[in-house]
């Protein structure tokens, strides 16, 4: 047993010491950075290079001004998740509770995206979740065109970095912002489209389940036909 965790101590040293190296550390920093290729046990060289690349993107991002929303956010949510992820979600963008804490699905409907991560095999932190903007939206409306435009090309790039294999999008703005004008999210759901070359399944948002209870065996469907294009 001692030895056992011995052996543990020194994979998670060398995993560590790995990961500041591939950020370009020569020395260990006193506060050591959450890391999500050391919590999930994914601490490649692969995971690692992707997770520089979404802090650069995230450093790029700044304390971005490009449009209005900029004005009532306390702020910015980035997204979080495993950089390797198969499986990413995209919702529309930050409520209040996600606008406080700076993460994303934190609030009621968070909490049933996290049952619906874990109901499908996975922890939260395997996978990765972003929104289609970045700041609230006062009062929950929806983001607006020029809103949208203004903060895609940041998901475009953290899309790019992770290169999952399946994308479920949560709600109408998602499905419509990724896959173009392919109709209402009750016609488009319960089928599989493609986003470049990554498979997009399309589903309710989390906060309309929470208003239609009933309609959570459909997007249990859904997550079901991602599982299987997952292979699982
Ligand atoms: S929503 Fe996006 S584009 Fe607009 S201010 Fe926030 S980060 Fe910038």
């Amino acid at each position: 047993m001692g030895r056992e965790i011995k052996r543990l101590d020194r994979d998670w040293l060398i995993r560590i010491i790995k990961y500041f190296e591939v950020m370009g550390f020569d020395r260990l920093p006193l506060d050591v950075p959450t890391s999500t290729c050391l919590i999930t046990n994914s601490g490649n060289g692969s995971c690692l290079m992707k997770e520089k690349e979404l802090l650069k993107l995230r450093k790029e991002i700044g304390d971005c001004r490009l449009c209005r929303l900029s004005e009532k956010r306390t702020n910015i949510v980035f997204g979080e998740g495993n950089p390797e992820a198969e499986l990413m979600f995209i919702g529309e963008g930050p409520g209040a509770d996600e606008d406080l804490q700076g993460r994303p699905f934190v609030g009621k409907a968070g909490q049933l995206l996290t049952r619906l991560i874990t109901k499908m095999g996975f922890k939260r932190e395997d996978v990765y979740i972003a929104n289609i903007v970045k700041c609230r939206p006062p009062n929950n409306r929806r983001p607006r065109e020029d809103e949208i435009n203004a903060c895609m090309p940041f998901l475009k790039k953290q899309i790019e970095i992770i290169n999952p294999r399946v994308i479920m999008t949560l709600g109408d703005v998602a499905t419509k912002t990724l896959l173009g004008e392919i109709g209402s999210i009750s016609k488009v759901r319960g089928k599989t489209y493609r986003y470049n070359t990554i498979k997009v399944v399309p589903t309710f948002h989390p906060s309309y389940l929470l208003r239609n209870p009933n309609a959570k065996w459909l997007t249990w469907n859904d997550a079901q036909i991602a599982l299987r294009l997952l292979g699982r």
